[in-house]
């Protein structure tokens, strides 16, 4: 089984990725987590995920894409978690940062990353 992968985004709220795709929480309900589709809004993505409270099992996954993956946002995600964990113990600034981790990106990654003011 692929595994549920859990980031933190600029907000503090949470993304999960699985298999090729990525979620954001929908609703927390009292024995499960329902997520849906980081495409619901822009590519009307009706894809909806449930896994348990801690986030570690997948419940359900119901409905197909309709996109082909969100391997950028993810790709960008594991980025930007990267630089936030570096900018913690470097003595780089976060936009320093930003501009390393972007070197050898491909544009597609790259147009899934924020603007770098966004991101210190
Ligand atoms: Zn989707």
């Amino acid at each position: 089984m692929d595994s549920l992968d859990i980031f933190e985004s600029q907000k503090g709220k949470e993304k999960l990725a699985y298999y090729k795709f990525m979620y954001v929480v929908h609703k927390e309900c009292i024995h499960f987590i329902r997520w849906k589709c980081c495409k619901k809004n822009s590519r009307k993505c009706p894809c909806i995920l449930k896994t348990s409270l801690d986030k570690k099992n997948l419940i359900q996954n119901d409905h197909e894409h309709s996109q082909l993956s969100s391997q950028n946002e993810i790709e960008a995600a594991k980025i930007k978690m990267k630089i936030k964990t570096l900018a913690k113990v470097s003595k780089s600034t976060p936009a320093q940062l930003f501009s390393e981790a972007k070197a050898g990106l491909s544009d597609n990654i790259l147009e899934e990353l924020p603007k770098e003011k966004s991101i210190k």
